[in-house]
């Protein structure tokens, strides 16, 4: 059998990470198999434009390397891959199912519904629609039909017995019919429902495998006896479990994030992109400025595969240890048998750690790709950029280190050696130049700045403790403002470092320019 899974994500102008584990898993799948992902576009119910709708979501998939065989884009043997295209195999399908006896019309007024449902309500039953307006010949049908009433179809489903379904994650669930009721598959309008589109497309498509959230098991019941009113052989199902709110079991949203706010490791996550936002002229009221959804990982330059290295271990775990993989690795680790059935908790501490340990890890020149666009964006940088500035920001990324936890952090490490003079920041200013007696150490400082040799590290440093030696000073002192006076800010790289960045003349610039700014300046 040919493994063929899909993602079929509603054009809601945003990528949800849970969302992302969702298609990821798919994904795995299908390439551990050498089958297919598919990418199908659930846009039936969806009134804006699909197009904008769509695309940061495509854009997000593309960005992780989620790549899909079949849909948007790329077309396919089965096209098209939306539904709003697809409407008349819908239609040919209730045609079916009328016919069959698996559903029928139905011209029961709302009014009337709620009457059977208030009074199942009073006797402490629950619902199940007598099927009193039910219209099982034409005949009937047309009667209603001259009363005025407007019909639409309804499965009928079974009202006793049990659907057992064998679940990959869950492992056999049991499903009562009696709870079932007759849903609603087709309007009055002659617009069809989701869960009978969902069921066409996936046999349609020839998906093998439906793999998706966890909030859609109770919709398997009317989607089996749907398909198997059809004739079709049902799927394999595994449903994933919740992606949940840091530290609880409760879905993880997107429109909670003055609740995730109050969790210190969502704050801290938050407030980094913030001032990566503040840079590149970001809105951070943008509706996507939000640690739920991707575009906000990708906006600050997270790097896409830590984001899916710690998505695959949201609800899924190779041997309980390992925590980082190649794609490979991955694709050949995986399986659906070690997807753990409870909520997975969302731990942006942890995507944090992940994220950290890769950037560490990545070597100088990809950082300098991933970084430059930074750069650019913040104009800091010509387009394209001049090769003396691309070499002085690939010697700060050296010299920043692992303190680059981010693409986007370059913005603060390495600003104020793009700009002729880079503004002071006002604390900075008075925290470490204020103290009595800085100006003559920054003087005598800039004096042995101007004669070091050769202008490196090493001998940069030595003239400095020379310098404090000398005047009985304590090296932070002069350590700190030096780097207020270069920087204009308290945080950078290596100091000796960056002075040897800057070069002699620049270094000695500013050492000089800060001079007045000294408290005994
Ligand atoms: N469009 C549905 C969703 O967004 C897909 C449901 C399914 O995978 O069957 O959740």
């Amino acid at each position: 059998m040919t493994v063929r899974t899909r993602f079929a994500p509603s054009p809601t102008g945003y990528l949800h990470i849970g969302g992302v584990r969702t298609a990821l898993f798919n994904w795995l799948f299908a390439r551990q198999h050498g089958g297919q992902f598919i990418l199908r576009i659930d846009d039936t119910d969806v009134a804006r434009n699909i197009d904008e709708a769509l695309e940061p979501i495509l854009d997000g998939l593309r960005w992780l390397g989620i790549d899909w065989d079949e849909g948007p884009g790329v077309g396919g043997p089965y096209a098209p891959y939306y539904q709003s295209q697809r409407s008349d195999r819908y239609a040919a399908a209730v045609e079916q199912l009328l016919a069959s006896g698996h559903a029928y019309r139905d011209y029961a007024t709302p009014a009337e519904l709620d009457e059977e449902r208030a009074a199942a309500q009073a006797a402490g039953k629950p619902f199940l629609y007598s099927r009193r307006f039910a219209a099982f010949d034409e005949a009937t049908a047309q009667r209603y039909q001259a009363e005025g009433r407007a019909g639409v179809v309804r499965l009928k489903m079974p009202r006793e017995g049990v659907l057992v379904i064998e679940d990959a994650v869950r492992g056999r669930v049991e499903f009562a019919w009696e709870r079932e009721q007759d849903h609603v598959i087709q309007r009055a309008d002659g617009s069809c429902l989701y869960h009978l589109a969902t069921v066409v497309d996936d046999h349609d498509l020839a998906i093998s495998h439906v793999i998706r959230a966890e909030e859609h098991l109770s919709n398997t019941p009317r989607q089996a006896f749907i398909g198997q009113s059809l004739g079709y052989p049902l799927p394999a199902f595994a449903h994933l479990p919740l992606v949940a709110e840091p530290g609880s079991r409760t879905k993880l949203s997107k429109r909670k994030l003055e609740k995730y706010l109050k969790n210190q490791d969502f704050k801290q996550v938050m407030d980094h992109g913030l001032k990566i936002a503040e840079r590149i002229g970001l809105s951070p009221e943008a509706d996507t400025f939000n640690p739920v959804i991707v575009d906000f990982y990708r906006e600050v330059g997270y790097l896409p595969w830590a984001i899916d290295n710690y998505l695959a271990l949201l609800g899924w775990s190779y041997d309980d240890k390992t925590e980082y993989f190649t794609r490979e690795e991955l694709i050949r680790c995986f399986s659906l048998e070690r997807i753990n059935s409870s909520p997975a908790s969302f731990d942006p501490k942890k995507l944090w750690a992940v994220q950290d340990t890769m950037m560490v890890a990545l070597p100088v020149d990809e950082k300098l790709q991933l970084m430059l666009p930074f750069l650019a964006k913040a104009g800091l940088l010509s387009d394209p950029p001049s090769p003396e500035a691309v070499a002085t920001v690939r010697e700060v990324i050296v010299a920043a280190g692992d303190r680059l936890k981010v693409a986007g952090d370059i913005l603060v490490y390495a600003d104020f050696f793009l700009m002729d003079e880079p503004p002071m920041d006002e604390a900075a200013v008075a925290k470490r130049l204020a103290k009595p007696g800085t100006a003559a150490l920054l003087k005598a400082y800039a004096a042995a700045v101007a004669t070091v040799d050769p202008f490196e590290p090493e001998p940069l440093e030595a003239a400095l403790k020379q310098v404090v030696g000398d005047a009985g000073a304590k090296v932070g002192d002069l350590v700190h403002a030096v780097r207020v006076a270069v920087s204009g800010k308290t945080v950078g790289p290596g100091l000796y470092e960056s002075l040897a960045i800057l070069g002699r003349e620049k270094s000695l610039a500013r050492l000089t320019r800060a001079l007045p700014l000294c408290g005994d300046g």
